[in-house]
């Protein structure tokens, strides 16, 4: 979408928005009805920026689970959406998008209080992002086809493939872009002809919830899409288990990734997992270091580093390794942390308290860090960005994911590009990885050269719906976005009709 014109709200509409938010009570989305969770319980949900207490929401329990499954079940079976042409589909994603458009102002606001990401951000780049995972994934509905084929049979015969549906879908997201995460995993699926049900992130529900209130208004046959604000252990759970479910697609951690991959097998649900990172940013001495310098640094701090594909291992070729390391110091110190509310505010807080006091330890294990490592305030859960040097590649710190601002600056030795793909590999993930370097040669062969699902070359870009996203190793299994996003939410059939 175009980018909105951006005004910070109001202090009327802030407080209305609060209120608003306060005062709704029944949550979960199910069949087309908003109700209460059958056994009465409820999340609650804060504001990260003061740890304020925001809303209190539904959760979904096993049995509230199991009637909106069955709802997806009768809506992809028997009702309208069944037969309804791709052409509809299309053009009701369509709207979908135009709907969060026209909102665009009171969704950033939701996103920000609940996630706590710069409103600036969640206007310019997190909305904006929703609505374009609905429009680029309205265009497959009317795409997706099968093939005609030769056959290798004696006589004559007429064979072909058809793509259909895969079945109810379990959508399950983490909480760091709660609305384009949503959208990115129901627009596919929904091209595809599939219903589904969406179980966002305990810590930041509230877009989503507001999602399903224009997911009625706009027309979707009761069913289709369903979500369910819940707890992991609990809905997220029960929507892996379900046997109605056929396929689960979920971002969130390694992990979990793993527990529900095993608890797949059961009944053999297709799988699409997008999980965690240690993503390495490659600095060469003949890069333009102004732009890569803040490239690096907000390849890694934006969203206060709750990004899967953070570039949280920085290597930098020696030769212009201090440069670097004092201009993300530099950056470092001229980024302002605070209230994404606040005009101002480039990083937000992070998420939650847990998450905070994770970070806070991951950066005691270390020597003392070459900028930032501080708590601010202790009113909500800011931390300044921090950047290490010369630290143990073997530590906690340098290994493994802490979805943090947290870099680790590291220098190589120009020379054998083999030798920096293998540092750079050197990772049980593969998400993302960036290059910043003049010679076109050295991006092109190191591109190559380097497991990961995503290599930017001077510069990052915002996620584009167009370009497949996954990880290797352990950094997710399958693609979302791209034609291989959406033909994951499908299932091939072959027929032949002998003809003679
Ligand atoms: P998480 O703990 O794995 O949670 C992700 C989602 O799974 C949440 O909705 C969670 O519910 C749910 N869940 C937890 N246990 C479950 C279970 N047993 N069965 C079914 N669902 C369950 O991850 P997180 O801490 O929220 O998110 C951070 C992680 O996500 C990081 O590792 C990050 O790298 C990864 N991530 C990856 C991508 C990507 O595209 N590759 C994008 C963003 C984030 P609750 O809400 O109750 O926890
Ligand atoms: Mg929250």
């Amino acid at each position: 979408m175009n980018a909105p014109s951006f005004a910070f709200p109001s202090a009327d509409h802030i407080a209305a928005a609060k209120q608003e938010l306060a005062a709704s009570e029944d949550h979960l989305f199910i069949d087309g009805e908003f109700v209460a969770a059958s056994d009465g319980a409820t999340l609650d949900v804060e504001n990260p920026a003061s740890g304020e207490h925001l809303a209190q929401v539904a959760s979904a329990g096993v049995a509230d689970v199991d009637a909106a499954v069955r709802a997806a079940h009768r809506a992809l079976h028997d009702g309208p959406w069944a037969t309804m042409p791709a052409t509809e589909r299309a053009a009701l994603l369509w709207r979908l998008a135009d709907a969060i458009e026209a909102d665009a102002h009171d969704f950033a606001l939701i996103e920000t209080l609940d996630n706590g990401m710069p409103y600036a951000q969640a206007l310019m780049a997190a909305v904006p992002m929703a609505v374009d995972a609905l429009r680029y994934n309205s265009g497959w509905a009317t795409k997706l086809g099968g093939e005609t084929l030769p056959s290798g049979a004696p006589g004559e015969w007429f064979s072909y493939t058809l793509r259909q549906p895969v079945g109810v879908v379990a959508a399950i997201a983490a909480w760091n872009f709660p609305l384009s995460m949503a959208c990115g995993k129901l627009a596919p699926a929904l091209a595809a002809g599939c219903t589904i049900v969406l179980k966002p992130a305990e810590q930041a529900p509230l877009s989503a919830v507001r999602l399903a209130r224009i997911v009625q208004q706009v027309g979707f046959p009761k069913g289709v899409i369903n979500i369910l604000p819940g707890l992991g252990s609990v809905a997220g759970q029960a929507l892996v288990d379900h046997p109605l479910v056929r396929k689960i697609t979920f971002t969130g951690s390694t992990a979990v990734g793993k527990a529900l991959l095993r608890a797949s097998a059961n009944d053999l649900k297709r799988v699409t997992l997008e999980l965690g990172g240690k993503s390495p940013a490659v600095v060469f001495g003949d890069a333009d270091l102004g732009p890569a310098i803040e490239a690096a640094a907000m390849g890694v701090f934006f969203n206060t580093g709750q990004i899967c594909v953070a570039r949280s291992r920085l290597f930098v070729e020696e030769t212009v390794y201090d440069e670097v390391v004092e201009g993300v110091a530099g950056f470092i110190r001229n980024l302002k942390v605070g209230d994404g509310l606040e005009p101002g505010s480039m990083l937000g807080p992070v998420i939650s308290r847990a998450q905070l006091e994770r970070i806070e330890s991951y950066i005691s294990g270390g020597a003392a860090p070459a900028a930032g490592g501080r708590r601010i305030g202790d009113r909500g859960y800011f931390i300044e960005p921090t950047l290490f040097t010369g630290l143990d590649l073997d530590s906690p710190l340098a290994r493994e994911e802490i979805f943090g601002p947290v870099v680790v600056a590291v220098p190589f030795k120009r020379g054998d590009l083999d030798a920096v793909a293998s540092a750079a590999n050197d990772t049980s993930y593969g998400l993302a990885a960036s290059i910043f370097t003049r010679d076109l040669s050295t991006a092109h062969r190191l591109a190559r050269r380097i497991d990961a699902g995503l290599i930017e070359i001077n510069g990052g870009a915002p996620m584009q719906f167009s370009l497949p996203f996954g990880g290797f190793k352990q950094s997710g299994l399958g693609r979302e976005n791209g034609r291989e996003g959406v033909e994951a939410f499908t299932e091939l059939k072959s027929v032949s009709i002998r003809l003679a």
